[in-house]
Parts: structure tokens; C-alpha cells; sequence
């Protein structure tokens, strides 16, 4: 069997043209301020990326392209000048450790990437607030490719903040429903979890975490993971995966494409306020 593929880039593409319509009902061009420190190639590519979705949909986006030695003071006084300048404000990760309390300093209203604590906070409860991307992204794909996530067993595998962590939380809220089970790099037999699952969204960095011995023909997988490999960009799934489970969501073109969309979307959220 081959699984069906779910499509990030057509159903990025879907969300844009609804946040246009947002965005032409709005009085100013909502501006995105995008804070890179050093030259890290993939921070550099990401960015790219994001300014060709807000030029299609008619946000500016303004880069600030800084030295990987800039001190924590003039990170600071920089944000807050964008926290009065700007609609949203994302810092491209990964930065310098010591710089990594910068990330609170943004207003959380004006937090885009949603990784503030406070809306992390808000997340939590369940209240509505700034969602991050990855997360976000990824249940709209779910939601738009029609599949239900009530009452659904949801194996999460990878507990980062930015997207297991969160990702897990969101599935829980009353309104979504599903149940979940998160595993990490010290959980013991993974595809036990795995392959009683309805959904897998693996998200850990590595090559081949998910085989095709921890999946079943009904297993639909969402591929976070992004490898650079000597044959390009891949996901965390060995290729057979997509041979055996009934729904996959391709690397690249799945939830890369639609982590763009949510950031896009949460600038004109941020700019309604
Ligand atoms: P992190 O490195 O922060 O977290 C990885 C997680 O995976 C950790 O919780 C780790 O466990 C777990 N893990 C590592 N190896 C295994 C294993 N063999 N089995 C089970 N769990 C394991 O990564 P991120 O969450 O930031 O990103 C994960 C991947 O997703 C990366 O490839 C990243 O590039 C990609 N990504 C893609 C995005 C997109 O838009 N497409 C957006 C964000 C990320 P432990 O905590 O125990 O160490």
C-alpha cells in the first residue's frame, strides 16, 4: 500500500489566501520583525522562506541581521523598540545560550513564534492566545485534511518546547480531544506506543526514529523532523514508513510549509489586537 500524502504545501497555500482577505480588511500592512543573530546557513534559508510567504500575502518583513557577538544589552534595547515598532517579532533559533533570555523580552502579544511563557501559560489552560507554529501548524493540517482528532490517541514522540511539549498540550484542549502519549529518547520501546496509535508525529532530529515495525496500515504519521542528508532534506522516518501507514505528510513540502502559514497567521492575529 502507498499512503496517502498529506499536502502542507497545498493547504499552506489555502491559509494564505484567507489571512490576505484579513489582511485587506485591516487600516496599515502588518510589519514582522525577524531578529537573526550570526550566520547560521539553515537561520538564513528559514528566513528566506518567510519573507517570500509575507510578500505573497502582504506582510512586511523586516530583517534584522545581527553579529553573533552583540551583547545581551543591545539585543534587549532592539526588541524593544520593535515591541513598539512592529505587529509580531520572531528571533530566528537557534541563538547563543547566554542570550537566550532575550526570548521573554518580547511583548507576548507582539510573540509570533508563541514560545513566551506567558503564552505558553495560556496554552496550558487552554485559553486562546498566540499558539507556536509547529504545533499550531500541525493540527490545522490534521483538522483541513479531514481527520477528527476526538478521542483519538495521539504518540508524540519528542518532547521539545517548541514542539512536542506544546503539541501535546494542544491536542488535550476540550475542543480538540485527543489523548495523548509523549515519548523521549529515554522512553523505553517506543513502537509499543507507536503502533497503538492512530497518529504519530515524530519530531526528534534523527534519521530513521520511525521504522516501519513501529507503524500499522492504519497509522496516519506527521514527519516534523528536518535532516540535511547528501540527498537532500529528510524527515525522521526511514522511507519504507511511507509504504506501509495509511497517511503521511511528506519532508520537505508537509509541516515545514505550514509552520510558515502559522506564523503568517499569528502576525495578523497579532496586528487585529
Ligand atoms: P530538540 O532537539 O529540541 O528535541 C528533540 C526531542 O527528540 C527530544 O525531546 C529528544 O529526547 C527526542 N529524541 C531524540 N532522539 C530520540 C529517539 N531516538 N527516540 C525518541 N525520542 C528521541 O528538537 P526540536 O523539537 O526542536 O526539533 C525536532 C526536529 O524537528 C528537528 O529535526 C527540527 O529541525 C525539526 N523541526 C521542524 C520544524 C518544521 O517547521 N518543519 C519546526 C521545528 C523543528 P530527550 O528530551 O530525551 O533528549
Amino acid at each position: 500500500m502507498t499512503a496517502q500524502i498529506i499536502d502542507g504545501v497545498l493547504i499552506a497555500r489555502e491559509i494564505e489566501s484567507e489571512l490576505k482577505i484579513r489582511i485587506g480588511k485591516l487600516a496599515f500592512k502588518p510589519i514582522l520583525s525577524v531578529i537573526q543573530i550570526g550566520d547560521d546557513s539553515a537561520s538564513s534559508s528559514y528566513i528566506k522562506a518567510k519573507a517570500k510567504a509575507a510578500n505573497r500575502v502582504g506582510i512586511e518583513l523586516q530583517h534584522h541581521h545581527l553579529p553573533i557577538d552583540i551583547s545581551l544589552t543591545d539585543l534587549n534595547s532592539l526588541i524593544d523598540k520593535l515591541n513598539s515598532d512592529s505587529n509580531g517579532i520572531i528571533i530566528q533559533l537557534p541563538i547563543p545560550e547566554t542570550l537566550l533570555s532575550c526570548l521573554t523580552r518580547i511583548s507576548p502579544e507582539k510573540d509570533v513564534d508563541g514560545f513566551h511563557p506567558m503564552n505558553l501559560g495560556l496554552l496550558m489552560r487552554g485559553e486562546p492566545t498566540l499558539l507556536p507554529c509547529t504545533p499550531a501548524g500541525i493540527i490545522e493540517l490534521l483538522q483541513r485534511s479531514n481527520y477528527n482528532l476526538n478521542g483519538k490517541h495521539v504518540v508524540v514522540v519528542g518532547r521539545s518546547n517548541i514542539v512536542g511539549k506544546p503539541l501535546a498540550n494542544l491536542l488535550l484542549n476540550k475542543g480538540i480531544d485527543a489523548t495523548t502519549t509523549i515519548c523521549h529518547s529515554k522512553t523505553k520501546d517506543i513502537s509499543q506506543h507507536t503502533k497503538s496509535a492512530d497518529i504519530v508525529v515524530v519530531a526528534t532530529g534523527y534519521l530513521n526514529t520511525l521504522n516501519e515495525d513501529m507503524v500499522t496500515e492504519n497509522t496516519i504519521v506527521i514527519d516534523v523532523g528536518v535532516n540535511r542528508t547528501d540527498d537532500g532534506l529528510v524527515g525522521d522516518c526511514a522511507p519504507n514508513v511511507a509504504n506501509k501507514v495509511k497517511a503521511i505528510t511528506p519532508v520537505p513540502g508537509g509541516v515545514g510549509p505550514m509552520t510558515v502559514a502559522m506564523l503568517m497567521s499569528n502576525t495578523v492575529s497579532a496586528s487585529e489586537q
